[in-house]
């Protein structure tokens, strides 16, 4: 019963293929010559269509029946496991089936053998993620439909993952999900390559590449670090000398001066330097009160009102009138 059953089922499968059999089946049922049929049902066996010919009515089930027991192919039976497809749930189902019978039979026709059709779900995904490599861009989730590309490193906002691995954007295109990381993990894989160290006048930078693209590189500049002064000398301003303090930078030596006026003399009060006498000047002077320097002079005049030499005249004068009255008196 089972035999019949799977002959049963490979006639109702063959049924299915077509017309164009039954055209060389009708060739086969017009000779009914013993040997011939035998080759014909061979052929038909070699061509695989040796169900359709019996399901279409061309080769009668005794007649294989027949050419079997005669020493016949049993292809029909042992070949066909080799065959059958394993990818559907129905065929794996029958043939599993068929094998706990013992006799496996024929593998299901072409026509179940249809692809099933991929169903794409989207599922809401967000963030933003960086491209790690030249990435294809496409206006649909399957993948034949690219229309544009994207550089590495191109950060892209992400709305939503398909169930074939692919990342929408939000401008409604797809990418490779696996061609991506998220802007963290990109901001991670920074590596210092590579490094100028800033002086004080001058900028510094350094270089790094990402680990998810070593060709992907970026410099980040260093400001100049600016001169860092100490004061390392002064010298205080004086009456008339101007001050300065020196500044010096610790770390490049680098210096430079800031002056300061000079502080301009102090007068102090007159101050008599030599006593004026009877008949002799004294001086006077003003003195710079932080330096001592003199700043001015004066002289003090004596302390007799007549000049000497007047005074000797008054003085010959009076010694002449003296003589003049003794000599007088000694005539008389
Ligand atoms: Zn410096
Ligand atoms: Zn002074």
């Amino acid at each position: 019963m089972k035999k019949y059953y799977k002959k049963f089922r490979n006639i109702a499968c063959a049924l299915m293929v077509g017309v164009s059999v039954v055209g060389v089946g009708n060739v086969v049922y017009a000779d009914t010559r013993p040997g011939s049929l035998d080759n014909a049902i061979d052929a038909l066996r070699e061509e695989g269509l040796l169900d359709e010919a019996i399901a279409s009515g061309a080769v009668s089930q005794e007649a294989v029946a027949r050419e079997g027991l005669a020493g016949g192919d049993t292809s029909t039976t042992t070949n066909t496991p080799a065959e059958a497809p394993s990818d559907s749930g129905e065929s794996a189902s029958s043939s599993t089936t068929d094998t706990s019978s013992g006799t496996v039979t024929t593998a299901p026709p072409k026509q179940e053998k249809k692809k099933t059709e991929v169903v794409i779900t989207e599922s809401e995904a967000s963030g933003k993620f960086v491209t790690t490599t030249a990435v294809d861009l496409y206006d649909t989730n399957k993948k034949s439909n690219k229309v544009s590309a994207l550089d590495a490193g191109t950060i892209v906002s992400i709305t939503a993952e398909t169930s074939n691995g692919l990342f929408k954007t939000e401008d409604g295109y797809y990418v490779d999900k696996t061609k991506c990381v998220t802007v963290d993990e990109w901001e991670a894989g920074w590596q210092e390559t590579e490094r100028t160290d800033a002086t004080c006048t001058d900028a510094g930078s350094v270089t790094y590449n990402n680990v998810n693209n070593t060709e992907i590189t970026k410099t980040d500049e260093i400001p100049a670090l600016g001169h860092s002064y100490d004061v390392t000398d002064t010298k205080e301003p004086t009456c008339t000398e101007k001050g300065s303090t020196t500044y010096t930078c610790g770390r490049c030596g680098d210096t430079y001066i800031e002056e300061t006026d000079a502080l301009g003399h102090q007068e102090g009060d007159w101050t008599i330097v030599k006593e004026p006498r009877l008949f002799s000047k004294g001086e006077k002077v003003i003195k710079c009160t932080v330096c001592g320097e003199v700043l001015k002079t004066e002289t003090v005049e004596q302390t007799c009102l007549l000049p000497l030499p007047v005074v000797i005249a008054i003085g010959v004068g009076i010694v002449a009138i003296i003589a003049v009255v003794v000599l007088k008196k000694k005539k008389i």
